[in-house]
């Protein structure tokens, strides 16, 4: 698989799914591609790269830490997008531009100290179990003002908006309509929080290989692509991250 050429789809696939866009409640028109690199190499993201892409999403910090260290020529976002483990928080917020996964002020908290020496305030998406899944993490949408309210008040970081990964055994007509309720959270928010905010809240993190049309058309900002771009991946037993 040639790692260019199925950027250039995906790139492809974004503009016209963002032609088709509900503008209803939009927070801002462009589409951040995060190239979802679990998995893969160093060498695979330099071709990314190489193609133009400056967006990388990692879910465990160990493998993404090792893969920063080979390419630290590269200006490169990185993203953390896996799930927060309390112990790993001080590493998460020196080595990344970006959490997503957000969901408890405890972790907020803890990313927010750790953060504290770096000039730049750490970018946060709020993660919303959209789908109510037991087993997902993520809150409840009752939850969040209480969250927001917390991650306001931290100077070390910026709330920048909500991500989710709705269930994926849903039909579209249903995973369209908890796109949608998304993008109506967010605006809650802007309207509710306005100027106490430290900006507007401008990204739903929403999409990924197999949604990512359907995320933009009901208003995703940034969409978190791995297989589309990169193939399978490739997990053993004995170099599965932890
Ligand atoms: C792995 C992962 C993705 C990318 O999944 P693909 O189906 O390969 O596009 C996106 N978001 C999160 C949170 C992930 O863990």
């Amino acid at each position: 698989m040639n790692i260019a050429s199925s950027l250039a789809q995906v790139r492809e696939c974004i503009n016209s799914a963002s032609q088709q866009r509900d503008r209803s409640h939009m927070v801002q028109d462009s589409v951040t591609l995060v190239a979802v690199s679990k998995a893969q190499s160093a060498s695979a993201i330099r071709e990314a790269f190489a193609a133009g892409q400056k967006d990388f999403g990692e879910n465990y910090v160990q493998e993404a830490l090792n893969k920063q260290a080979e390419l630290s020529e590269l200006a490169i976002n990185w993203h953390f997008i896996g799930p927060i483990q309390s112990n790993k928080t001080t590493a998460i917020a020196q080595h990344f531009d970006w959490v997503h996964g957000v969901d408890r002020i405890k972790i907020a908290q803890r990313l927010n100290d750790a953060r504290g020496m770096h000039s730049e305030p750490l970018n946060i998406c709020i993660q919303i179990n959209i789908s109510a899944e037991a087993s997902k993490s993520g809150i409840a949408p009752e939850q969040l003002n209480s969250l927001v309210e917390a991650i306001m008040h931290m100077p070390h970081l910026c709330l920048r908006g909500l991500m989710t990964i709705p269930d994926p055994s849903l039909a579209q007509s249903q995973l369209s309509l908890q796109f949608t309720q998304m993008r109506n959270l967010l605006h809650h928010l802007n309207d509710h929080y306005g100027s106490q905010l430290k900006q507007p809240l401008d990204t739903l993190s929403m999409g990924m290989s197999s949604d990512y049309a359907l995320a933009i058309q009901q208003g995703a900002t940034m969409v978190r692509v791995g297989s589309a771009i990169f193939g399978q991946r490739h997990y053993n037993s004995t170099s599965a991250p932890t």
